[in-house]
């Protein structure tokens, strides 16, 4: 087996570390990394600059690469130049926060996995739901085992999983629950703070949502201590909206344009 693993929090972040020491007894396993915190990024990609990658020492890794670029851009420098040969899955994490709902967007972390499923390879995002002091084994033997039925079963074209797990000791995990994406909002208010210049600047934050977490969903799964397993696919076309915009008709008239 061979995996591909980067992070968002870049390449010194304990969770990555994490997952290298899960898989390197059984899986050659490549890292490609962020030089630091690429949180927050989305998937964003290295366009209008040099995308460099250096070597870098991990301990287990069969090899890992430093880059200046992005969790997307990692994945794409692995599997289009750096890693010898086609990673059997691509795995991004283990993230240090929660990446659930609304926020999968903005996320680096999911982005890694995206790149992966868009590359054609079954990809994961994993993620310990706490900021501070995050636990990893738990989350990381969880993905062994994810990886393990991924290899046996497949997964459909285009689908990459988000897994998000409690930080909690393994005998606290509740169950396993596969997800739906929540609706809820994290990001919904700005600080407004004045700097020692007399001039405005702002800070994007959220505070905790007071709305019910939908039953099945990921937020609900997180709230109950369970593990979170969202497939996610590459198509966002919605297909519900077909029906609505067809009936407006629209029509192409060349001689009104
Ligand atoms: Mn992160």
């Amino acid at each position: 087996m061979r995996v591909l693993i980067t992070n968002d929090d870049g390449i010194a972040s304990p969770g990555l570390q994490a997952l290298v020491n899960e898989f390197a007894p059984v899986a050659q396993t490549f890292v490609v990394a962020p030089e630091g915190e690429r949180s927050a990024t989305g998937h964003a990609i290295t366009l209008h600059k040099p995308l460099r990658a250096r070597a870098a020492a991990i301990a287990g890794a069969t090899a890992a690469w430093v880059s200046n670029g992005t969790p997307a851009d990692c994945v794409a420098l692995g599997m289009l130049e750096l890693v010898p040969e086609r990673p059997d899955v691509v795995l991004s994490g283990i993230n240090a926060g929660p990446n659930l709902a609304r926020d999968l967007t903005y996320s680096g972390t999911v982005s890694g996995a995206m790149e992966g499923a868009i590359f054609g390879v079954p990809s994961i995002a994993v993620s310990v739901a706490a900021f501070t002091d995050p636990t990893f084994p738990a989350a990381a033997h969880f993905t062994g085992e994810l990886v393990r039925a991924i290899l046996l079963h497949g997964l459909p074209t285009d689908t990459l999983l988000n897994v998000n797990v409690p930080n909690l000791p393994a005998h606290r995990i509740a169950g396993i629950a596969i997800t739906r994406q929540s609706a809820r909002r994290y990001i919904s208010r700005l600080e407004k703070r004045v700097d020692p210049r007399g001039q405005a600047y702002y800070w994007l934050t959220g505070d905790p949502s007071t709305q019910e977490d939908v039953e099945g969903t990921d937020t609900w799964a997180l709230a109950s201590n369970q593990i979170s397993v969202t497939p996610i696919t590459l198509d966002m076309t919605d297909d519900r909206a077909f029906a609505v915009l067809r009936s407006w008709n629209l029509a192409w008239s060349p001689e009104r344009h």
